[in-house]
């Protein structure tokens, strides 16, 4: 067997979690990332007969049923996965209608996957359906798109508009725009359910006062993604309070759209 912190899925995972953490998105315990992986991926590996442990998940999800995720451990902090990725990242396989996950490596003090769980598995499914190349879903805190829910309208279609009108490029990259839940109990199966309905229709959803959640093909799309949005807040919270005498308009958003090949999400432009 090769070995696995040499793995190309796992170098990234690291880099991500670090990267990530670098940024101020995950303090303490903050943030959890889920990556698919193919069987063939993994085999290389580890042994996939080999099942470690089986962990029960706490839901149901059929079309992810024999799906292998590498993914963030509860409790654990992104700050030392470079340091232990074995304690604070695990590799599961989702048996038995999802009910049941098996552990396949990692997780190594006893421990288990995020306690958002749920709510990455439902995404995965539902960006899926979509989306058959989706592989990530990521969730953080990154600090300006959680200070916008403060003082802006969670209304999905103007707090795309602000977002879009911060910057150039962000109709470009996130043309599908942001869908945002109020704040709801995080951890749960509940907001696991209203999440995934969120992401049938947009790749990055706002968890009011809390965070975002991220879906994408690499873990790089998905960062990227996260980082546009944030970048954008950040623009946002610190003109906010300033009177505002310049905006990019619908008119110039169209023009986006031309050149750079993309479709803004029906009914957000004039
Ligand atoms: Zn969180």
């Amino acid at each position: 067997m090769k070995d696995i912190l040499q793995a190309k899925f796992m170098v990234e995972m690291i880099r991500t979690a670090t990267n990530m953490y670098a940024h101020g998105w995950d303090e303490r315990n903050g943030g959890n990332i889920s990556l698919l992986l193919s069987e063939e991926e993994v085999t290389e590996y580890l042994d996939p007969e080999k099942v470690l442990r089986t962990i029960p998940t706490g839901f149901e999800a059929k079309e992810l049923d024999g799906k292998i995720f590498l993914v963030t451990g509860t409790g654990k902090y992104f700050k030392n996965v470079q340091y232990e990725p074995d304690v604070n990242l695990g590799i599961v396989r989702l048996t038995d209608g999802g009910r049941n996950a098996e552990l396949l490596w990692g997780f190594t003090d006893g421990g288990q996957f995020t306690s958002e769980f749920p709510a990455h598995m439902m995404s995965h499914a539902a960006r899926l359906a979509v989306d058959p190349a989706n592989r990530v879903v990521m969730h953080c805190h990154p600090t300006n798109l959680l200070a916008m829910t403060y003082v802006h309208d969670l209304d999905e279609v103007q707090f795309t508009r602000t977002l879009w009108q911060m910057c150039t490029e962000c109709i470009v990259v996130f043309p599908d725009g942001v869908n945002v839940l109020p704040w709801m109990l995080c951890g749960t199966n509940e907001i696991g359910v209203a999440t995934a309905e969120k992401m049938k229709t947009a790749r990055l959803v706002i968890w009011s006062q809390h965070g975002i959640y991220g879906a994408g093909k690499d873990l790089d799309e998905t960062f990227g993604l996260i980082e546009t949005a944030e970048k954008a807040a950040e623009i946002y919270m610190k003109i906010a309070h300033l009177p505002l005498k310049n905006t990019i308009t619908d008119v110039q958003m169209h023009e986006l759209e031309v050149r750079f090949n993309v479709k803004a999400r029906e009914g957000y432009l004039s």
